[in-house]
């Protein structure tokens, strides 16, 4: 997994980010103010900088003149087509407005990371192996198949590890867009998942909420 640096001066969400990039398996350091980061970016080798723009002494804008090769996702107040634009000619690699969804931006930090090939392309588990790339999945060394939509919701569930996911949320992620119907769907589709691989006692059911894959 890769080595994050979160540069965001308001403690909370400095915690928030950290304690959620940590839960699904990666490493993260904290800075709080722009000079510290410029600091700890060019003196560390990061996979990825987490990047508030209104900070003390330097601005993530400012800093971002002397970042260089590194990934760089901006999370900011700064929410107009301007700044993002802004953003993005400065050489970000997204650009994420507060509030923001903490699910969404786990979700985006794997996206750059694929992007960027910092992030593995495979993962492995108990006696399952699953390819991102080829979009396959092994037991004991056997490929099992599985349907488009089970392979999403299970490269869902393991990018989000450990993390309470609801149905609601399973859908929005996985069929991409706000489902009105029926969460069963979500159901139907984690039943088959745990019946085809044996992993029952990995993907978790929250009650009253949906589904965690325990890791
Ligand atoms: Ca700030």
């Amino acid at each position: 997994m890769a080595k994050i640096l979160i540069v965001e001066d308001e403690k909370a969400i400095n915690d928030l980010i950290k304690f959620n990039l940590e839960l699904v398996g990666h490493t993260c350091s904290q800075v709080f103010d722009g000079e510290s980061g410029l600091e700890e970016a060019l003196k560390f080798q990061y996979d990825l900088i987490i990047l508030d723009v209104m900070l003390p002494k330097y601005s993530g804008f400012e800093m971002m003149k002397y970042i260089e090769g590194t990934p760089v996702i901006f999370v900011t107040a700064k929410s107009t087509a301007q700044d993002r634009i802004k953003g993005f000619r400065l050489g970000a690699d997204d650009y994420i407005t507060k509030p923001f969804d903490i699910v969404e931006l786990v979700e985006r930090v794997k996206a750059v990371l694929r992007r960027t090939k910092a992030d593995a392309k495979c993962f492995a588990f108990d006696d399952i192996r699953i390819e991102f790339d080829n979009r396959r999945v092994y037991k004991a060394g056997k490929e099992v198949s599985l349907k488009p939509r089970e392979f999403d919701l299970l490269e869902v569930l393991v990018n989000n590890r450990n993390l309470a996911l609801s149905r609601e949320r399973l859908l929005q992620l996985v069929w991409e867009y706000d489902f009105e119907g029926d969460t069963r769907t979500v159901d139907v589709h984690i039943q088959r998942i745990r019946q085809k691989l044996g992993i029952s006692d990995r993907i978790q059911t929250v009650y009253k909420t949906g589904y965690r894959f325990e890791i």
